[in-house]
């Protein structure tokens, strides 16, 4: 393989709090180890509509805190077709990018993965969402971060609950992956709390939520991920409103606040180390891999297996707990 001069980085798919910061660490690795970096605007559709910029040292200061991306993101629908990889190609071949880091997700690394092997162009991935969902990371960029933003609203919404004897409802993202429902329920001590890796039955949920209320509780939270198989917040409130009739009942649906943010400590930390051996394995020779933490180590894992592993694998034993510790 001959030597990489110039290094792409780019983020695609949902953006996750600490896109930034690792964007820093690619751009100041790379550069450090005498390599060009270049920036791709909007993922995959700025490598076809040509938006590259050239980063230094300097470009990349005072970002490590900001949540977002300030390279932009985008969902690209040509990328998935051969004419709009092979435009993707020529437009990188032009600018003289020769290897790819691609910050996102397992979509985003689909997409890499076919880039690479159509062109034999060098990537390494870096798990960048919210989610928590992909294979070979322990956590993935934003997921800390989303979980406590999801945290703080049940604290604060558990004020006002407990203080009118009410029933919340919480809905937050998560449509295949459970996993920031599970972790912020837990840590907000939720009542209850509904996954799209679990049926819940409605008749089970309203046991719960009776014993609750005859053991003197003065609110009760459930917490909703958007993929569970009721339907959503809306739906179980509704169900549960027509046989349950000891609290007000209320939803509220987290919505996009979730994505915001100013990254944890943990999310930049994560994205400093993730970012930096990004690179140090590309000038190393790797190629198809994704750089994760495992076991508080940086490991590498083949592209295709973090693709065709990559859902949450839910922990019952929290569920169990959680379960004990809301009595
Ligand atoms: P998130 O987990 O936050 O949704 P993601 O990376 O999975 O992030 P996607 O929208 O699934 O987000 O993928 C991002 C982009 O990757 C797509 O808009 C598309 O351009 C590209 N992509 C996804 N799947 C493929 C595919 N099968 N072939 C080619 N490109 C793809």
């Amino acid at each position: 393989m001959s030597e990489i001069k110039k290094i792409g980085v780019f983020t695609s798919g949902g953006d996750a709090p600490g896109m930034n910061a690792c964007i820093r660490a690619v751009v100041r690795t790379g550069i450090f180890l005498g390599k060009e970096v270049v920036g791709i605007y909007q993922g995959y559709q700025g490598m076809i509509d040509k938006k590259f910029i050239n980063m230094d040292a300097r470009s990349v200061r005072n970002i490590i805190q900001l949540g977002g991306t300030v390279l932009k993101t985008a969902r690209c629908a040509e990328f998935r077709t051969p004419e709009g990889r092979a435009t993707a190609y020529k437009n990188l071949k032009e600018e003289g990018i020769d290897a790819l880091v691609a910050i996102g997700g397992d979509g985003t690394f689909t997409g890499a993965e076919l880039l690479s092997r159509e062109y034999d162009i060098p990537i390494i991935g870096i798990p960048g969402t919210i989610d928590n969902d992909l294979y070979g990371s322990d956590f993935t960029l934003g997921y800390d971060t989303a979980t406590n933003t999801v945290l703080e609203a049940i604290d604060k919404i558990r004020d006002t609950a407990a203080s009118h004897d009410r029933l919340f409802f919480i809905e937050v993202m998560g449509r295949d992956s459970g996993c920031i429902a599970l972790h912020a329920g837990v840590a907000g001590g939720a009542e209850a709390i509904l996954l799209p890796e679990k049926e819940t039955a409605i008749d089970d949920l309203i046991l719960k939520l009776e014993e609750g209320a005859l053991s003197n509780k003065s609110s009760s939270i459930v917490i909703i991920a958007e993929g569970e198989k009721n339907g959503g917040a809306y739906n179980v409130a509704k169900r549960v409103k027509e046989r349950f009739n000891f609290y007000d009942i209320k939803v509220t649906i987290l919505g996009h606040l979730q994505r915001g943010g100013t990254p944890s400590s943990f999310d930049r930390v994560l994205a400093c180390r993730l970012g930096y051996a990004s690179v140090k394995a590309l000038v190393a020779g790797e190629s198809r891999k994704m750089v994760g933490l495992r076991g508080n180590l940086i490991q590498l894992t083949d592209i295709v297996e973090s693709i065709n592993n990559h859902s949450y694998k839910l922990e019952e034993d929290l569920l169990e707990m959680s379960a004990i510790l809301s009595i």
